[in-house]
């Protein structure tokens, strides 16, 4: 018998099932023939540690250390750039995000496609990075098999009998058992739940859509910061010599494989190439992933309220990997009964018990 099951193999469930495998038994089981198939490979992969609600960045920020010391972070800077009717919103996300002010002429310097007769106000800071997403997954899955941790994927969880202690999670070709189930399912996180008789806790997947086009105008792009619209109406990001875009729209979809919706792609170009000079003319390949959020937006890490040995590591929203060293380090201290290294405060922000 395992010790711990962890559900789900994106980098929510992969960086748990890490940071447990040293002092416990652990199985980790995923759906699909890989890891990451889902939200965890469709991301923007970007670490600005100032985006998001307040326990979003206190896990950002208590993330810090394990991306610098890991060799998983590449320069980017972010950049936000604002026609002179929208200068409420600018200033807004501007402070949201701690940029500083830069002139039309400078966010010109960094990103020559910007239209100069429209942009009136830009802001921009250094300080946010690429991730090397499917490194750092794969970190933490090696992490998982050196301490003896089974990783198997291919392994749909159908049906949950049994409690705390005891609990049997069969899949169409086996039976495992364990005393704890940790659920990091994403977007079928609730699903999961209705298996193991838990109730659910009203999380929401938002779909939201990406655009890979070439490098516009022939220009190298790789040293551009990543560039938004003001109130995230759209966000561009150099992409292995091309440019990503996205709409940054918030849809919400049932669980499932998603995909990009034409009509909201073209709608969210036109809002990227109302603010730059040159026209998307080809578009190389387009994706769409599924940002899970719970009913207030925080993350939720923590045993169930209401059934013993069931585990929540959900929520992830738009930030599940800018947040996964600290939130995976959270999760393994409650289920080995650790005094948190978080704060008080955004230990109980992020617990199910809000929702009892
Ligand atoms: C377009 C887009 C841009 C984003 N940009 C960023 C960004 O820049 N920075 C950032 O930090 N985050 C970003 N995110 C968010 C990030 O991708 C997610 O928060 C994160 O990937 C969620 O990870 P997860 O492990 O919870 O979910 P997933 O990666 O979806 O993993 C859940 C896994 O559970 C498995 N599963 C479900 N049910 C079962 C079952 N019954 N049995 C077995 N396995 C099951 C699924 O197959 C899936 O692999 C972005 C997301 C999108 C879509």
């Amino acid at each position: 018998m395992t010790d711990i099951i962890v559900i789900g193999g994106g980098i929510a469930g992969t960086s748990v099932a890490a940071r447990l495998a040293p002092h416990a038994s652990v199985t980790l089981l995923e759906a699909e023939n890989v890891l990451a198939y889902h939200a965890s490979g469709r991301s923007a992969a970007l670490y600005e540690s100032n985006y998001g609600l307040d326990t979003t960045v206190a896990l950002s920020k208590a993330s810090a250390d394990y991306f610098h010391q890991s060799g998983l972070l590449s320069d980017r800077g972010l950049l936000i750039a604002a026609r002179a009717n929208e200068r409420e919103q600018f200033e807004a996300d501007t402070a949201m995000l701690k940029l500083e002010l830069i002139s039309p002429a400078d966010a010109l310097a960094m990103i020559p496609i910007l239209d100069g007769a429209q942009v009136a106000h830009a802001s921009h800071h250094a300080g946010a990075w690429d991730i090397d997403t499917d490194r750092m997954v794969q970190d933490f899955a090696r992490e998982l098999r050196t301490h003896g941790g089974r990783l198997q994927t291919k392994s749909r969880v159908v049906s949950i009998t049994g409690g705390a202690g005891a609990w049997a999670v069969h899949t169409e070709a086996a039976t495992y058992e364990a005393a704890i189930i940790v659920n990091a399912a994403g977007a079928w996180v609730d699903e999961l739940a209705k298996l193991a008789g838990v109730t659910p806790l009203g999380f929401t997947p938002l779909r939201r859509s990406m655009v890979r086009i070439p490098a516009p105008g022939g220009h190298d792009v790789s040293k551009w910061p990543m560039f938004f619209g003001v109130g995230e109406s759209w966000y561009a990001k150099p992409d292995a010599g091309s440019l990503i875009v996205s709409p940054a729209e918030e849809h919400p979809m049932p669980p499932m494989d998603a995909w990009a919706d034409d009509m909201v792609l073209a709608e969210g170009l036109a809002r990227y190439e109302a603010l730059v000079t040159e026209p998307v003319t080809r578009i190389e390949a387009n994706w769409a992933g599924l940002r899970t959020f719970s009913p207030d937006r925080h993350l939720t890490v923590g045993f169930d309220v209401h059934t013993d040995g069931f585990f929540w590591h959900a929520g992830q929203g738009g930030y599940g990997f800018q947040t996964a060293p600290a939130a995976s380090q959270l999760a393994a201290d409650l289920i080995l009964g650790r005094a948190p290294e978080m704060d008080a405060g955004t230990v109980s922000a992020l617990s199910p018990e809000r929702f009892a």
